[in-house]
């Protein structure tokens, strides 16, 4: 099996029907690093940019993050690396720039704590643009987005640092490519305003760990509750099928980059549902590959159909090993 896992790798990635898809992977390291465990896929679908930080003494220079971003642009320029701004807060706190919260997964986490220092989020966004000149791979990804505020302000900070970077630029003789710019889809408040968010944006992420963490409320790292955190539980399915109906409509792309994308019975019923890109650590990409390479989307949405139909999480994950043993 595992041989064939490894041949099927250089395969593109689609269903046994040939319904293509999109495989992408999430870093945090450096994507050279993560990207020799299973290959880069299609491309970066999220460098959570907070690793870096989390491993310093300090905040990085404008210059240091810019050094880094080139390295990661440069490694793929023909396929796209979505950088998301800082994310730290709740799980991911900063050594050198503590915070003490009472429930720091309902805090000052992502894009409220950089909203509330543009002096953080101008030079990040500066040194990604800046990253950026003479290629045009860039996206860039708004974590933790609970209302449309919040998007206009950072796309506002976004369009300043670009006039500012575009401009130092033009007196080189360079031009500075438009990154696209799109937000996590992790706070369920967004799930009711996905049409407002789409005419902003151009594209979406769904952050399924916090969704499902959010949906639920259940502390996605505590294991007196581990239990209860599932995202086979039903209202987290309906809400992953809504989103992915809503996109479609509006004509925005999504991706999905939480840990479900890179679990076989997570990445079958994503794609049953219509999810045609799904971004993961690299370690899973070839088994994804292989997995989603033997089934038929017919056969994918039969196993939907079966699952959406249960009202319990335990029966979800009991009718899913079912059929993930049945297609061996
Ligand atoms: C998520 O929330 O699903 C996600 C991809 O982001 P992170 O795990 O870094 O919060
Ligand atoms: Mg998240």
């Amino acid at each position: 099996l595992y041989g064939q896992v490894q041949k099927d790798a250089e395969l593109p990635a689609e269903t046994q029907d040939g319904k293509s898809l999109e495989l992408l992977i999430n870093a945090g390291l450096s994507a050279e690093v993560e990207g020799s465990f299973g290959g880069l896929g299609e491309g970066v679908g999220l460098y959570r940019t907070e690793v870096p930080f989390m491993m310093r003494e300090r905040f990085p220079t404008e210059k240091e993050q810019c050094q880094l971003y080139r390295s990661i642009l440069e490694l793929c320029p023909d396929k796209p690396v979505t950088m998301r701004t800082l994310d730290v807060g709740g799980d991911k706190p900063l050594p050198y720039f503590p915070v003490k919260e009472e429930n720091p997964f309902l805090g000052w986490r992502g894009i409220r704590m950089t909203l509330d220092h543009p002096e953080i989020f101008l030079v990040q966004v500066r040194a990604m643009l800046r990253a950026s000149l003479g290629l045009d791979n860039l996206k860039i990804m708004l974590p933790m987005i609970t209302n449309i505020t919040e998007v206009a302000e950072a796309k506002r900070l976004i369009r300043q640092a670009y006039r500012e970077v575009a401009e130092e630029a033009k007196t080189d003789g360079q031009k500075l490519a438009k990154p696209q710019v799109g937000v996590m889809l992790e706070v369920p408040a967004v799930i009711y305003q996905l049409p407002q968010l789409a005419r902003m944006v151009d594209f979406f992420s769904i952050g399924s760990n916090d969704l499902t963490q959010y949906l639920l409320a259940v502390d996605r790292n505590n294991s007196r509750v581990s239990a209860l955190y599932d995202y086979y539980h039903p209202a987290v399915l309906a809400a992953l099928w809504d989103i992915i109906r809503q996109s479609n409509n509006a004509g925005v792309p999504v991706t999905l980059c939480g840990e479900m994308a890179g679990e076989p019975g997570g990445a079958i019923l994503l794609v049953a549902m219509g999810y045609r890109r799904l971004s993961m650590s690299s370690f899973n990409l070839a088994k994804i590959k292989w997995v989603l390479r033997s089934v038929t989307l017919t056969q994918a949405e039969a196993i939907l159909d079966d699952v959406i139909k249960l009202h319990h999480p335990r029966q979800v994950r009991e009718c899913m090993s079912e059929h993930l043993e049945r297609l061996g």
